[in-house]
Protein backbone atom coordinates (compact mmCIF):
# COMPACT_ATOMS: atom_id res chain seq x y z
CA UNK A 1 0.00 0.00 0.00
CA UNK A 2 1.44 3.55 -0.72
CA UNK A 3 0.55 6.22 1.64
CA UNK A 4 0.89 9.84 1.64
CA UNK A 5 -0.85 11.82 4.56
CA UNK A 6 0.57 15.22 4.40
CA UNK A 7 -0.80 17.11 1.11
CA UNK A 8 -1.88 20.87 0.30
CA UNK A 9 -4.68 22.15 -2.02
CA UNK A 10 -5.50 25.26 -3.20
CA UNK A 11 -7.38 25.44 0.61
CA UNK A 12 -4.48 26.90 1.36
CA UNK A 13 -0.80 27.40 0.09
CA UNK A 14 -1.12 23.76 -2.60
CA UNK A 15 -1.82 24.65 -6.26
CA UNK A 16 -4.41 21.77 -6.85
CA UNK A 17 -7.97 22.15 -6.36
CA UNK A 18 -9.08 19.73 -3.69
CA UNK A 19 -10.70 17.71 -6.47
CA UNK A 20 -7.38 18.07 -8.40
CA UNK A 21 -5.40 16.56 -5.68
CA UNK A 22 -7.44 13.57 -5.26
CA UNK A 23 -7.32 13.01 -8.84
CA UNK A 24 -3.36 13.23 -8.72
CA UNK A 25 -3.09 10.99 -5.80
CA UNK A 26 -4.92 8.63 -8.18
CA UNK A 27 -2.51 9.39 -11.19
CA UNK A 28 0.52 9.06 -8.61
CA UNK A 29 -0.86 5.59 -7.98
CA UNK A 30 -1.53 6.19 -3.86
CA UNK A 31 -3.84 4.10 -2.34
CA UNK A 32 -4.15 6.71 0.65
CA UNK A 33 -3.91 10.10 0.79
CA UNK A 34 -4.46 12.97 3.41
CA UNK A 35 -5.70 16.20 2.72
CA UNK A 36 -3.88 18.46 5.61
CA UNK A 37 -3.65 22.29 4.07
CA UNK A 38 -2.81 24.77 6.98
CA UNK A 39 -5.25 25.72 9.69
CA UNK A 40 -8.41 24.64 7.31
CA UNK A 41 -10.64 22.32 6.73
CA UNK A 42 -12.27 24.20 4.02
CA UNK A 43 -11.33 21.64 0.96
CA UNK A 44 -12.59 18.83 3.00
CA UNK A 45 -15.90 18.90 0.79
CA UNK A 46 -14.73 19.36 -2.63
CA UNK A 47 -12.33 16.19 -2.17
CA UNK A 48 -14.88 13.78 -0.44
CA UNK A 49 -17.09 14.75 -3.36
CA UNK A 50 -14.16 13.51 -6.32
CA UNK A 51 -14.33 10.12 -3.63
CA UNK A 52 -18.33 9.82 -4.18
CA UNK A 53 -17.78 10.42 -7.68
CA UNK A 54 -15.80 6.90 -8.03
CA UNK A 55 -12.07 8.16 -7.48
CA UNK A 56 -10.39 4.82 -6.42
CA UNK A 57 -8.40 5.89 -3.58
CA UNK A 58 -8.75 6.45 0.26
CA UNK A 59 -9.20 9.98 1.62
CA UNK A 60 -7.58 10.85 4.99
CA UNK A 61 -9.38 14.38 6.09
CA UNK A 62 -6.84 16.22 7.87
CA UNK A 63 -5.28 19.77 8.48
CA UNK A 64 -2.04 21.29 9.54
CA UNK A 65 -1.91 23.48 12.36
CA UNK A 66 0.21 26.32 12.69
CA UNK A 67 1.69 26.20 16.38
CA UNK A 68 3.89 27.62 18.93
CA UNK A 69 5.92 26.37 21.75
CA UNK A 70 8.81 28.41 23.37
CA UNK A 71 8.69 30.90 20.73
CA UNK A 72 9.36 28.02 17.89
CA UNK A 73 7.22 27.71 15.30
CA UNK A 74 5.64 24.00 14.84
CA UNK A 75 3.09 22.73 12.61
CA UNK A 76 0.97 19.82 13.51
CA UNK A 77 -0.94 17.81 11.93
CA UNK A 78 -4.75 16.21 12.57
CA UNK A 79 -6.40 13.54 11.13
CA UNK A 80 -10.15 12.38 10.94
CA UNK A 81 -10.81 14.76 13.51
CA UNK A 82 -14.22 16.89 14.09
CA UNK A 83 -14.36 19.73 12.14
CA UNK A 84 -17.65 21.00 14.00
CA UNK A 85 -15.72 20.88 17.61
CA UNK A 86 -16.51 24.47 18.18
CA UNK A 87 -13.09 25.04 20.36
CA UNK A 88 -10.98 24.24 17.53
CA UNK A 89 -12.65 25.58 15.29
CA UNK A 90 -12.77 29.37 17.03
CA UNK A 91 -8.52 28.91 17.24
CA UNK A 92 -8.63 28.16 13.52
CA UNK A 93 -10.16 31.28 12.89
CA UNK A 94 -8.39 33.57 14.99
CA UNK A 95 -5.20 31.71 13.00
CA UNK A 96 -6.43 32.44 9.73
CA UNK A 97 -7.75 35.90 10.28
CA UNK A 98 -4.55 36.63 11.96
CA UNK A 99 -3.00 35.13 8.79
CA UNK A 100 -4.61 37.85 6.67
CA UNK A 101 -3.33 40.97 8.63
CA UNK A 102 -0.09 39.59 8.42
CA UNK A 103 -0.18 39.09 4.75
CA UNK A 104 -1.10 42.31 4.53
CA UNK A 105 1.68 43.65 6.96
CA UNK A 106 4.29 41.96 4.63
CA UNK A 107 2.86 43.21 1.27
CA UNK A 108 3.02 46.72 2.94
CA UNK A 109 6.46 46.34 3.66
CA UNK A 110 7.41 44.82 0.70
CA UNK A 111 5.17 47.20 -1.68
CA UNK A 112 7.84 50.27 -0.34
CA UNK A 113 10.86 48.55 -2.10
CA UNK A 114 8.84 46.33 -5.46
CA UNK A 115 5.62 46.89 -7.15
CA UNK A 116 3.45 44.47 -5.34
CA UNK A 117 -0.07 45.60 -4.24
CA UNK A 118 -2.28 44.04 -2.31
CA UNK A 119 -4.75 42.95 -4.97
CA UNK A 120 -1.82 41.21 -6.70
CA UNK A 121 -1.91 38.78 -3.45
CA UNK A 122 -5.67 38.25 -3.03
CA UNK A 123 -5.98 37.42 -6.65
CA UNK A 124 -3.43 34.33 -5.75
CA UNK A 125 -5.61 32.42 -3.60
CA UNK A 126 -8.97 31.06 -3.33
CA UNK A 127 -11.72 32.80 -1.87
CA UNK A 128 -11.36 31.79 1.76
CA UNK A 129 -8.16 30.08 1.55
CA UNK A 130 -5.83 30.25 4.20
CA UNK A 131 -3.21 32.98 3.52
CA UNK A 132 0.32 32.55 2.92
CA UNK A 133 3.54 33.74 1.94
CA UNK A 134 3.36 31.08 -0.49
CA UNK A 135 0.59 33.58 -2.12
CA UNK A 136 2.73 36.53 -1.84
CA UNK A 137 5.55 34.63 -3.30
CA UNK A 138 3.09 33.29 -6.35
CA UNK A 139 2.03 36.82 -6.55
CA UNK A 140 5.72 38.40 -6.88
CA UNK A 141 5.88 35.60 -9.97
CA UNK A 142 3.09 36.83 -11.20
CA UNK A 143 4.64 40.33 -11.58
CA UNK A 144 8.05 39.31 -13.09
CA UNK A 145 9.96 39.89 -9.59
CA UNK A 146 10.79 36.70 -9.28
CA UNK A 147 11.05 33.20 -11.09
CA UNK A 148 9.32 30.96 -8.73
CA UNK A 149 8.28 30.64 -5.11
CA UNK A 150 11.74 29.47 -3.74
CA UNK A 151 13.46 32.65 -5.31
CA UNK A 152 10.99 34.68 -3.37
CA UNK A 153 11.90 32.77 -0.25
CA UNK A 154 15.24 32.99 -0.90
CA UNK A 155 15.02 37.05 -1.54
CA UNK A 156 12.16 38.34 0.36
CA UNK A 157 9.77 36.20 2.08
CA UNK A 158 12.24 34.03 4.68
CA UNK A 159 11.85 34.12 7.87
CA UNK A 160 15.01 36.50 8.82
CA UNK A 161 13.57 38.77 6.22
CA UNK A 162 13.10 42.37 7.28
CA UNK A 163 9.79 41.99 5.39
CA UNK A 164 8.86 38.78 7.47
CA UNK A 165 6.23 39.01 10.42
CA UNK A 166 4.94 36.74 12.12
CA UNK A 167 0.90 35.35 13.29
CA UNK A 168 -1.15 34.01 15.96
CA UNK A 169 -0.26 30.34 16.28
CA UNK A 170 -1.77 28.25 18.68
CA UNK A 171 -0.07 26.91 21.52
CA UNK A 172 1.23 23.34 20.91
CA UNK A 173 0.46 21.26 23.86
CA UNK A 174 -3.27 22.97 23.55
CA UNK A 175 -3.32 22.23 20.29
CA UNK A 176 -2.34 18.46 20.95
CA UNK A 177 -5.24 18.60 23.50
CA UNK A 178 -8.12 20.30 20.89
CA UNK A 179 -7.36 17.59 18.40
CA UNK A 180 -7.92 14.89 20.94
CA UNK A 181 -10.77 16.71 22.16
CA UNK A 182 -12.31 16.74 18.77
CA UNK A 183 -11.61 12.79 18.53
CA UNK A 184 -8.51 13.33 16.15
CA UNK A 185 -5.23 12.07 15.67
CA UNK A 186 -2.03 14.34 16.36
CA UNK A 187 1.14 14.08 14.57
CA UNK A 188 3.70 16.59 14.52
CA UNK A 189 4.78 17.72 11.03
CA UNK A 190 9.17 17.48 10.13
CA UNK A 191 10.47 18.25 14.45
CA UNK A 192 13.53 18.28 13.17
CA UNK A 193 13.25 20.76 10.09
CA UNK A 194 16.16 23.30 10.91
CA UNK A 195 16.15 24.52 7.25
CA UNK A 196 12.98 25.88 8.21
CA UNK A 197 14.00 28.07 11.26
CA UNK A 198 14.61 26.73 15.02
CA UNK A 199 13.79 23.75 16.15
CA UNK A 200 12.80 22.29 19.27
CA UNK A 201 14.50 20.24 21.86
CA UNK A 202 13.28 16.94 22.90
CA UNK A 203 11.55 18.23 26.09
CA UNK A 204 9.23 20.03 24.17
CA UNK A 205 8.04 16.63 22.45
CA UNK A 206 7.91 14.60 25.52
CA UNK A 207 5.85 17.10 26.67
CA UNK A 208 3.53 17.07 23.55
CA UNK A 209 3.24 13.31 23.85
CA UNK A 210 2.24 13.27 27.31
CA UNK A 211 -0.81 15.59 26.30
CA UNK A 212 -1.89 12.73 23.31
CA UNK A 213 0.56 13.16 20.75
CA UNK A 214 0.16 10.30 18.67
CA UNK A 215 3.48 10.24 16.48
CA UNK A 216 6.11 12.02 14.75
CA UNK A 217 6.27 12.69 10.93
CA UNK A 218 9.93 11.37 10.61
CA UNK A 219 10.22 10.85 7.04
CA UNK A 220 10.73 14.48 5.40
CA UNK A 221 12.45 16.16 2.30
CA UNK A 222 13.33 18.37 4.87
CA UNK A 223 14.81 16.15 7.58
CA UNK A 224 18.00 15.34 6.71
CA UNK A 225 19.39 11.72 8.07
CA UNK A 226 20.67 12.63 11.39
CA UNK A 227 17.34 14.67 11.71
CA UNK A 228 15.33 11.51 10.63
CA UNK A 229 16.83 9.45 12.94
CA UNK A 230 16.83 11.61 15.39
CA UNK A 231 12.98 11.54 15.41
CA UNK A 232 13.04 7.66 15.02
CA UNK A 233 15.01 7.30 18.06
CA UNK A 234 12.77 9.49 19.69
CA UNK A 235 9.21 8.14 18.93
CA UNK A 236 10.54 4.91 19.52
CA UNK A 237 11.68 6.17 23.11
CA UNK A 238 8.11 7.66 23.79
CA UNK A 239 5.89 5.10 21.90
CA UNK A 240 4.52 7.48 19.04
CA UNK A 241 4.05 6.46 15.95
CA UNK A 242 6.86 6.88 12.93
CA UNK A 243 4.82 8.83 9.79
CA UNK A 244 6.49 9.82 6.45
CA UNK A 245 4.64 11.95 3.41
CA UNK A 246 5.62 14.10 0.86
CA UNK A 247 4.22 17.56 1.59
CA UNK A 248 3.13 18.22 -1.56
CA UNK A 249 2.07 21.85 -2.58
CA UNK A 250 1.11 21.05 -6.45
CA UNK A 251 3.78 23.16 -9.04
CA UNK A 252 4.62 25.28 -5.66
CA UNK A 253 7.60 23.26 -4.50
CA UNK A 254 9.46 20.36 -5.99
CA UNK A 255 7.78 17.84 -3.71
CA UNK A 256 6.02 14.87 -5.72
CA UNK A 257 2.98 12.70 -4.04
CA UNK A 258 4.41 9.73 -3.00
CA UNK A 259 8.04 10.46 -3.06
CA UNK A 260 7.68 9.68 1.12
CA UNK A 261 5.19 7.52 2.43
CA UNK A 262 3.99 5.92 6.02
CA UNK A 263 3.40 2.29 6.79
CA UNK A 264 -0.03 0.17 6.42
CA UNK A 265 0.25 -0.67 10.34
CA UNK A 266 1.11 3.35 11.38
CA UNK A 267 -1.83 4.71 9.02
CA UNK A 268 -3.83 1.50 10.40
CA UNK A 269 -3.15 2.90 14.05
CA UNK A 270 -4.22 6.65 12.89
CA UNK A 271 -7.63 5.08 11.80
CA UNK A 272 -7.51 3.24 14.34
CA UNK A 273 -7.10 6.11 17.06
CA UNK A 274 -9.51 8.44 15.71
CA UNK A 275 -13.40 9.16 16.59
CA UNK A 276 -14.31 12.37 14.52
CA UNK A 277 -14.75 11.71 10.94
CA UNK A 278 -13.89 8.06 9.04
CA UNK A 279 -11.49 7.32 6.55
CA UNK A 280 -13.19 7.84 2.94
CA UNK A 281 -12.90 5.10 0.59
CA UNK A 282 -13.57 5.44 -3.01
P1 LIG B 1 3.50 30.68 6.10
O1 LIG B 1 2.44 29.63 6.27
O2 LIG B 1 2.93 31.94 5.58
O3 LIG B 1 4.35 30.88 7.29
O4 LIG B 1 4.47 30.14 4.94
C1 LIG B 1 5.08 28.90 5.11
C2 LIG B 1 4.81 28.04 3.88
O5 LIG B 1 5.62 28.50 2.83
C3 LIG B 1 5.15 26.58 4.06
O6 LIG B 1 4.00 25.84 4.41
C4 LIG B 1 5.59 26.16 2.67
O7 LIG B 1 4.50 25.66 1.96
C5 LIG B 1 6.01 27.43 2.00
N1 LIG B 1 7.47 27.55 1.78
C6 LIG B 1 8.42 27.80 2.68
N2 LIG B 1 9.63 27.88 2.09
C7 LIG B 1 9.43 27.66 0.77
C8 LIG B 1 10.26 27.58 -0.38
N3 LIG B 1 11.58 27.79 -0.29
N4 LIG B 1 9.69 27.30 -1.59
C9 LIG B 1 8.35 27.10 -1.69
N5 LIG B 1 7.52 27.17 -0.64
C10 LIG B 1 8.03 27.43 0.57
FE1 LIG C 1 2.67 25.10 2.98
FE1 LIG D 1 4.49 22.13 7.65
ZN1 LIG E 1 2.62 20.94 5.01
Amino acid sequence: MRIDLHTHSTASDGTDTPAGLVAAAVDAGLDVVALTDHDSTAGWAEAAGALAQGAPVALVRGMEISCVADGISLHLLAYLHDDTYEPLVAELARARSSREGRARRIVEALGQDVPLTWDDVAAQARPGATLGRPHIADALVARGIVEDRAEAFRHYLHSGSRYHRGHYALDAVAAVELVRAAGGVPVLAHPFAAVRGRTVGDPVVEELADAGLAGLEAHHLDHDAAQTRRAIGLANRLGLLVTGSSDYHGTGKPNRLGELTTDRAVFEAIEAGARGVPVLRG
